[in-house]
């Protein structure tokens, strides 16, 4: 690996170009890797600065880098960006007019083109592969990598055609990337793509600006409410529904609150979802309410927060939907609101979904993990890395339950009532009901379904009055989550499983999570938000440069973020540059951009004294 010395050309281009000071984590290997010839395949977490992998290498070997992405909305913006720091980037997928196209084509052809986008589908055309022929090529990126797996949630058929690169152009370096974990998604990657020589670099998956906390779900509604009010006022986040009514229904509910929200899902018309996309990235403080259709790619830096009102069905999304806060390394939150109809409608739709035994198991795994990690009173940061198989020493002081420790007990005799009332209705009734007869029975309520089917004389009846119905449902979910019970049909009766027995039987003892009493906030000193962590004084010049900032990415139509990040800004704020010298030593300030805005932010920071 080469030293970054001054004279190195990738790290004078990270300098003048991008105005960074030094590469982080993997970049400087994978980048030396890349721009000498050789293969690499990365996995670094969302904002963690996988852009410029390649996009530096594209800058310092000869020839045009192309970009294989499937992000075909996101196209312009990424150019967009790259313009705006001087690099000469283009795209070519559907959505150009055949004029724009033969211009682009033009350009790569007479050797103007640093970056070119395309999208897969893009490579299976001749026209296309022919035009390639004819222009040196620098590397292939293969962005969004993880859309080879065919198990995974974005797979793309038009990734698996991508060996031809290798077929076609042996000598060219390719790079594929993802920030997708698992060790099994990596080794799909490698296989698939005809990268099994390449050398791979794994990063930390750990996100320190993120605080994740999982809350017991009450009134969602009003607990969302009261996290963007709270914490969050003014500030641009993502709030994830399971289903499109959902999403209408919550966004309908945060605009009568006063909250900028925007509803996104695949059945909007694609206009209305275009539309919505790209006011969440060019306005300020907008709430997007979507389904998981919402998200990948989206390059919007100050993403405050991430909240999930329903379960996800597996850590990996998870934690690819929590990861879309915060790219900007600013303090941020992810937040799940959880409870016992999520466990119950997850596995209803494991039950009842399309494909064989094998694939079922498969998506029980991933929720049996999902809810692990819901239930720990552990670290879920470290819960999070090890599911990764990445170690963490715990304690990271940063998540709910290290921010307010929940208590275990002992719940055996607990899971054994419910249990037993399950069996009794079973063996004895031949009856299978939902939670809301079984809790009713064990606290021994009078009502008519009780009546009806004589509930009140089975031993187990009115045996639960030592917990509140709450506490009950709670056990209940435990035992879902821990697979001590499981749901059947669409009603969503429980049954045993061939653990309950051992439970039954004493054999196994039970350990459950009381949930805190008072809900957990953001450490203190450590608000999430953009202002977070700035001194007082420096607030007021911070806001006046997002004004000015925001002015004039309205001129000229682009996001916010294209004109500087949140984190550039901070930086301005915080050195009070007197001079365009002083200013070019801000981090993201390079040379395009200081010959560009450099009077105007000095102005900016002149005025506000
Ligand atoms: P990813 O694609 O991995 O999610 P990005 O490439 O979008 O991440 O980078 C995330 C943010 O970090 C961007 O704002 C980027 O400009 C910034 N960044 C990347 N590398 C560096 C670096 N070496 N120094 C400072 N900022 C960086
Ligand atoms: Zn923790």
């Amino acid at each position: 690996m080469a030293t970054a010395t001054a004279t190195d050309p990738a790290l004078d281009v990270l300098r003048r170009v991008f105005g960074y000071d030094a590469f982080r984590g993997e970049q400087a290997a994978v980048i030396d890797t890349v721009v000498n010839g050789g293969d690499a395949l990365v996995l670094m977490p969302t904002g963690g600065g996988k852009s410029l992998c390649y996009q530096i290498p594209a800058l310092v070997r000869p020839g045009t880098g192309v970009v294989v992405s499937p992000l075909i909305a996101l196209m312009q913006d990424q150019v967009d960006a790259l313009a705006a720091l001087g690099v000469r980037a283009a795209f070519l997928n559907s959505t150009l007019s055949s004029e724009d196209r033969r211009a682009v084509e033009r350009a790569l052809v007479a050797g103007e083109l640093d970056l070119l986008y395309v999208a897969p589908e893009g490579l299976r055309s001749r026209a296309t592969l022919d035009l390639l022929d004819r222009t040196p090529i620098a590397l292939f990126a293969i962005d969004e990598a993880h859309c080879v797996s065919q198990w995974g949630h974005d797979f793309r058929p038009d990734y698996l055609e991508l060996s031809v690169l290798h077929q076609r152009w042996p000598s060219v370096p390719r790079i594929a990337l993802t920030a997708t974990a698992t060790a099994a998604t990596r080794a799909e990657i490698a296989q698939r793509l005809d990268l099994e020589g390449a050398r791979h670099f794994v990063s930390s998956f750990d996100r320190p600006n993120i605080t994740y906390r999982i809350v017991p779900k009450d009134r969602p509604d009003k607990q969302l409410l009261d996290l963007l009010r709270t914490e969050h006022a003014g500030e641009a986040g993502i709030v994830y529904c399971l289903s499109r009514a959902s999403v209408e229904r919550t966004a309908a509910t945060l605009v009568e609150n006063g909250i900028q929200a925007l509803p996104y899902h695949a059945g909007l018309p694609a206009s209305v979802r275009a539309a919505n996309q790209s006011r969440f990235l060019r306005e300020d403080g907008l709430v997007m309410v979507a389904t998981i259709a919402f998200g990948m790619g989206i390059d919007k830096p100050d993403v405050r927060f991430v909240a999930h009102l329903d379960l996800p069905k597996s850590v990996e999304g998870y934690y690819q939907e929590t990861g879309r806060a915060g790219r900007d390394g600013l303090p941020s939150t992810a937040w799940l609101a959880y409870g016992l109809a999520d466990v119950v409608q997850q596995r209803k739709l494991i039950e009842t979904s399309d494909g064989d035994a094998a694939h079922r198991r498969n998506l029980g795994r991933h929720l049996d993990a999902m809810l692990a990690l819901c239930e720990t009173v552990e670290c879920r940061r470290a819960q999070l890395l090890a599911y990764f198989g990445q170690e963490h020493p715990g304690a990271c002081g940063t998540c709910d339950t290290c921010l307010a420790p929940p208590e275990a007990w002992d719940g055996t005799v607990a899971a054994q009532k419910v249990l037993s009332t399950v069996f009794r209705l079973d063996r004895e009734r031949g009856q299978r009901f939902g939670v809301g007869q079984v809790v009713d029975i064990l606290l021994g309520r009078d009502t008519e379904k009780v009546r009806r089917f004589r509930h009140q004389e089975l031993s187990v009846f009115g045996v639960g009055d030592d917990l509140s119905e709450n506490e009950w449902r709670a056990v209940v979910r435990q035992l879902l989550a821990q697979g001590l019970l499981t749901v059947e049909g669409a009603h969503g009766t429980l049954v045993l499983t061939a653990a309950s027995g051992e439970v039954l039987a004493r054999r196994r003892e039970v350990r459950m999570r009381h949930e805190p009493a008072r809900p957990v906030r953001a450490a203190k000193g450590r608000k999430a938000s953009a202002a977070a962590e700035l001194a007082e004084a420096d607030v007021p010049l911070f806001e006046a440069l997002r004004a000015w900032r925001a002015g004039e990415a309205k001129t000229q139509g682009v996001p916010a973020y294209i004109v500087f990040g949140d984190a550039t800004l901070r930086g301005i704020a915080t050195a009070r540059p007197g001079s365009l010298e002083r200013l070019a030593l801000v981090s993201g300030v390079g040379e395009n951009k200081l010959a560009r805005y450099g009077d105007a932010v000095l102005a900016v920071v002149a005025e506000a004294g």
